[in-house]
């Protein structure tokens, strides 16, 4: 299998720019800095004048704007993450990154002076037909008005946030990079610590899992007082802006009213015993103990292969199985790798990971991938294919009206994976081969929908206590611990030695109430599979591509109603609980079949 993989595809940037020399880059740059420095002079000031027709030209002046200006941020960053051990390729990077920000400093009043205009002038511009086009764009910069201070306030805030939230938020950040964890004698960062809790061999895991709790601990009166700060600066700006409840801005900018966040959790804590405590039961027995200790949530199975595939069998299987849904969506799909918009091998100096370039709606996204044909590299491409398709299903939305929204950013790409997950299921015929896929499936959908929802709560609860006073390192950690021994059940031993894990979850310092997010999108994404696989809907594969495109810019009350979906409603949210359940019910039967 393993020369199969040798001479895998790299991306072609020519679309962008023919190379780091092309004198094209330093025509584009300048072009950036005159024509946002006339923009300025042109407009400022001005706006409350401005006819439709003006209005409409002004808009159409942005939206020219940010092409080529995506043009010259996506090839800086593309061509340096294959090489990041080439200085030139970090050095143009760094240079038009610093310049782009300097040269559009003279626009920033337009979102300012948009958001003083009164509501009858934004209805009159909204009343002509062609400025319409732009409703999706011009509702978002104007969403926020309502909670806007003065001018001399905000000013302060913007300032200042250098010292308050910036600042706790960067002294986490290099706290935390800086921590060492030691394991027999070597020392490890971060990521190459947790690497070590998927080990196979369960004596190394148990010695990571209470490394990363001991050097917890160390640093938790440090981290305690930074999050209470974070909470504390975050509360008295929301009190000042007039939101409702700690999580409401997160969920204005996401554009979900609270009560639909509310109905999520609600439902899925309502859920933790019929999946997540079954599950665990099941992997207790599969890994021979009586309970699972809390590091080794994630740890494989011991009876486990490793399957591999060579590149152009996953490339069939993923296309096969993005085909049979919808010849469209495959069509869309097939430009990515004849026209070599995917970066796929490894390589010494290249960013780990996956991902699907954003880009501006003008152009073509970029997928780069680390392939080295492990099982969920095939799933991986899946879902980053899933993205580059919903980019390209969005494009005639223009820029100015795209935005990326968290919750229904992974739709297409979740979804992807799903199609994959399954024609890989089906093509399997040993039953202990299937346990082996379906319950790598769950521990990862167990992850997102669950696990994160967990989160949520641990934080919403310290949001909430915090409005009576600091919480003390004590009281975090008992929070903690109750949130996982409820979502974690009986088989999960939840005690001193995990502690201190909440410290280790980024999002709460630096993006509080973005955890749910992801919790969202998984069950938002497992309803509609579900909606589709049993066929509840007609034409379910062209109403899911109109769907796609309307992600960014549509309310999601309307937007789920062809599928019979009502957001607000727990029946929403359990149909895609549901399908996890089925695939819990699903191992146990194969657990019977294969282990008695
Ligand atoms: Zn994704």
């Amino acid at each position: 299998m393993e020369q199969n993989n040798q001479n895998l595809p790299a991306w072609d940037l020519s679309d962008l720019y023919s190379g780091i020399d092309d004198p094209q880059i330093e025509k584009d740059l300048e072009r950036y800095r005159r024509e946002n420095e006339a923009f300025a002079a042109k407009y400022k000031g001005k706006l409350a004048g401005l006819s439709a027709a003006e209005f409409y030209q002004l808009l159409q002046e942005i939206e020219e704007r940010r092409k080529y200006a995506s043009k010259l941020g996506e090839f800086a960053y593309l061509n340096m993450v294959t090489q990041m051990k080439n200085k030139e390729a970090m050095a143009l990077y760094q240079n038009i990154s610093e310049k782009m920000t300097d040269y559009s400093k003279p626009t920033i009043f337009f979102t300012l002076e948009i958001n003083q205009l009164p509501q009858s002038k934004i209805d009159e511009w909204l009343s002509d037909e062609k400025l319409a086009f732009y409703r999706p764009f011009i509702t978002r910069l104007r969403k926020f008005k309502d909670y806007e201070l003065s001018e001399a306030v905000e000013e302060v805030l913007h300032e200042k946030s250098i010292t308050s939230s910036d600042a706790w938020v960067r002294l986490y950040e290099e706290t935390s990079s800086r921590l060492v964890y030691t394991v027999d004698g070597k020392e490890y960062n971060d990521a190459e610590i947790s690497k070590l809790l998927l080990d196979k061999d369960p004596k190394v895991r148990e010695k990571a899992g209470k490394e990363i709790n001991r050097v917890s601990k160390e640093n938790a009166p440090l981290f305690s007082f930074i999050y209470n700060m974070i909470i504390k600066d975050k509360a008295i700006e929301d009190v000042k802006r007039g939101f409702k409840m700690p999580i409401s801005a997160r969920n204005l900018a996401e554009n979900v009213p609270d009560e639909t966040v509310k109905a999520l959790a609600e439902t899925v804590r309502s859920r933790y015993a019929d999946i997540a405590h079954r599950f665990y039961k099941l992997k207790a027995k599969w890994l021979g103990v009586d309970k699972i200790q809390y590091w080794d949530r994630n740890a494989p199975l011991p009876f486990c292969d490793d399957v591999t595939y060579s590149w152009d069998e996953s490339v069939k299987i993923v296309l096969n199985a993005y085909k049979e849904f919808s010849p469209k969506l495959y069509e869309t799909a097939t430009d990515f790798f004849n026209k070599n918009w995917i970066d796929v091998p490894p390589r010494d100096g290249k960013r780990s990971g996956a991902f699907c370039s954003g880009g501006s709606a003008s152009s073509h996204p970029y997928l780069l991938l680390n392939f080295v044909g492990k099982q969920n590299d095939v799933l991986t491409l899946a879902h980053e294919l899933g993205h580059g398709c919903h980019h390209q299903l969005r494009r005639e939305n223009g820029d100015l009206n795209e935005f990326s929204r968290m919750t229904s950013e992974e739709i297409a790409s979740v979804f992807g994976e799903m199609m994959t997950f399954q024609s890989l299921l089906k093509q399997q015929t040993d039953d202990k081969a299937k346990l082996c896929l379906i319950a790598g499936k769950v521990n990862d959908m167990i992850n997102t929908a669950i696990r994160q929802i967990a989160f949520h709560f641990f934080e919403s609860r310290a949001h909430e206590e915090r409005k009576n006073g600091e919480l003390s390192e004590d009281r975090l950690g008992e929070l903690w611990l109750e949130e996982m021994r409820q979502s974690l059940g009986d088989y999960v031993v939840v005690d001193d030695n995990s502690r201190y894990i909440w410290l280790q979850v980024g999002h709460f310092f630096f993006l509080p109430f973005y955890v749910y997010a992801y919790s969202f999108a998984d069950c938002l994404v497992n309803s509609l599979y579900k909606v589709s696989r049993d066929g509840e809907v007609k034409d379910f594969p062209e109403k899911y591509l109109h769907l796609l495109s309307q992600t960014a810019i549509g309310d999601y009350n309307e937007i789920f109603k062809p599928f019979g979906l009502d957001v607000n409603s727990p029946a929403f949210w359990n149909k895609g609980l549901d399908l996890i359940s089925e695939y819990i019910d699903e191992l146990e039967r194969l657990d019977k079949k294969v282990f008695g």
